[in-house]
């Protein structure tokens, strides 16, 4: 294929890395999937395979376009090989800003050194993460939504050393995807969470102060807002730890009050209530995730 980025390395195949594996496998591009979890990998593996039968089901691609798909994706457990030939590596591994300084550090030793390097963090700065590595022009954010293979928006993370050539390359790139990409500034929670998460946050406070049910705070915003998820369904898909973790980035980098975490979701992630991947959050995933059923806790 005659195009400047053909070899794309994910690191992480969690809940986001197996989604952007997939939208790169089925636009042609050569995926590399990394973990340092082989469960992981076998995980991710699955989840793009039921989500391929899903769009077989309703005829959005052929049987001939899945398994193109499959054979496009490897998956290695050492990331020094999954991005030795990388010309674009897209970090998607845990929230937190010691791995992914760690992760950037070591794929910048290892990748080819014109490769551009995107981090898909929430709300972590990307001229922090760029600031490690010898290729702070080459290192931007690319903020895939969840679930990848349907929401349309990749919030483009320009950081303060990111070249104008490599933000372009990224804004094609994405629309490659059949995405629409948007570019924003390199600030605590960029756009998206900077507005999302303190929303989700009130929404736990307004129970931990019992001002009301689970059902009916998220039906308030169903039915009042247009919301096609209330706050709390919302913060059990992306994973409670993963909301925490971005309301502490906010709260540290803003030093404002208002988006100190609520004390209930502290303590629902110490005691590993994360929402759909743990199998608890504010609603129980005991039955899959059609039907929703408020976790014992608050019902
Ligand atoms: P997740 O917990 O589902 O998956 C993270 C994966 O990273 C795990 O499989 C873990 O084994 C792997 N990992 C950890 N350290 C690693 C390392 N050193 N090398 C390779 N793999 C490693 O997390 P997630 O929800 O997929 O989030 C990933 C990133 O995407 C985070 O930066 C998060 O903020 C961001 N994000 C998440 C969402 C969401 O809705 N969950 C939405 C947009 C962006």
């Amino acid at each position: 294929m005659d195009r400047k980025i053909n070899n794309v390395a994910v690191i992480g195949a969690g809940t986001m890395g197996n989604g952007i594996a997939h939208v790169f496998a089925m636009k042609g591009y050569n995926v590399h999937l990394i973990d340092i979890s082989e469960e992981a990998l076998s995980k991710a593996l699955n989840t793009i395979e039921k989500n391929l039968d899903r769009m077989i089901k309703k005829e959005r691609i052929t049987e001939e376009s899945k398994s193109q798909t499959l054979s496009a994706i490897s998956t290695y457990s050492e990331l020094s090989q999954g991005v030795s030939k990388a010309d674009l590596v897209i970090e998607a591994a845990t929230e937190n800003e010691n791995i992914k300084l760690k992760i950037f550090k070591e794929i910048d030793a290892t990748a080819p050194p014109k490769a551009i390097l995107a981090s898909n963090t929430s709300s972590i700065s990307l001229t922090k993460i760029a600031s490690v590595t010898n290729r702070p022009d080459r290192v931007i954010g690319m903020h895939f939504m969840n679930p990848v293979p349907v929401m349309k928006l990749v919030e483009v993370i320009k950081g303060y050393s990111t070249s104008q050539e490599v933000c372009d390359e990224i804004m094609e790139v994405s629309k490659s995807l059949g995405k629409i990409p948007l570019e924003v500034k390199d600030f605590p929670g960029f756009v998206a969470n900077r507005i999302l998460l303190p929303m989700i946050n009130e929404a736990i406070i307004s129970l931990h102060e019992g001002v009301a049910g689970v059902l009916e705070i998220d039906g308030v915003m169903k039915l009042g807002m247009a919301h096609p998820m209330g706050p709390l369904q919302l913060a059990d898909y992306i994973g409670l730890d993963v909301c925490l973790a971005i309301l502490k980035v906010l709260h540290s980098g803003f030093g404002k009050d208002k988006y100190a975490p609520c004390p209930l979701l502290v303590n629902m992630v110490t005691a590993g209530k994360l929402g759909i991947k743990s199998g608890e959050g504010f609603y129980s995933y005991d039955h899959g995730t059609k039907e929703l059923k408020v976790s014992q806790s608050f019902s």
